[in-house]
């Protein structure tokens, strides 16, 4: 099933949204991804040539159904041009340029999440190049799955095959070419991408 739209939760784990320097929100934070921004099952990462400073959000992704139930679940990368993000909130503009670039959503293979008491305490974990940057429980989460389901059901039009990403925990970091990514879910699945920025076009050659 093709990923159609994403729904992304901002600063939903309180010490990722402390470190950006933002308030603690008190209802679910949400804003979009363009669908084909995301990437399901491959193992490279292949960043525009014209970003500067991408940086990680490892997050879980919960998967909508047909039915329009979660029961498929994949850890996602909701990557980030941070210094545009910074540039466009500090002008009241839309986000869009810092978070849809072409493959600015990276997700491992699906796993089943049907009971989700099974996952309310999981660690969720990023490393590069083998240095832990990211770590996190889904008990850190301000807002659990159910509350989350709930509201982007409420105001959006969700679909099946829609993404709904859960935020993310402290320890956000900028990516290289080269780098060498691990996400990890505990006890569901581990996934590993290498990075790759595009090379700037050339201008024509005159022969
Ligand atoms: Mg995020």
């Amino acid at each position: 099933m093709l990923i159609r739209n994403i729904w992304a939760v901002g600063r939903n784990y309180a010490d990722h949204a402390k470190e950006l320097g933002n308030d603690v929100p008190t209802s679910p934070m949400i804003f979009l991804k363009a669908g084909s921004c995301a990437t399901v099952n491959s193992n490279e990462i292949v960043l525009p040539w014209w970003v500067q400073d991408v940086h990680h959000e490892v997050e879980l992704a919960l998967k909508f159904s047909q039915f329009m139930t979660v029961v498929e679940a994949a850890v996602a990368l909701d990557l980030t041009e941070r210094k545009l993000q910074n540039e466009l909130k500090a002008k009241g503009h839309p986000w869009t340029l810092a978070k849809s670039f072409s493959d600015a959503c990276p997700v491992s293979p699906f796993f089943s999440f049907k009971n989700f008491d099974d996952f309310r305490d999981r660690k969720i974990r990023l490393t590069v190049n083998d240095e832990v940057r990211q770590e996190g429980r889904t008990s850190q989460m301000i807002f659990g799955f159910e509350k989350l389901i709930e509201h982007v059901k409420m105001h959006f039009p969700v679909c099946g095959g829609d993404l709904l990403l859960t935020g993310t925990p402290a320890g956000v970091g900028p990516l290289r070419d080269g780098d060498t990514v691990k996400a990890e879910f505990e006890g569901e699945i581990t996934h590993l991408w290498k990075v790759r920025q595009e090379k700037p076009p050339q201008p024509p050659t005159t022969p």
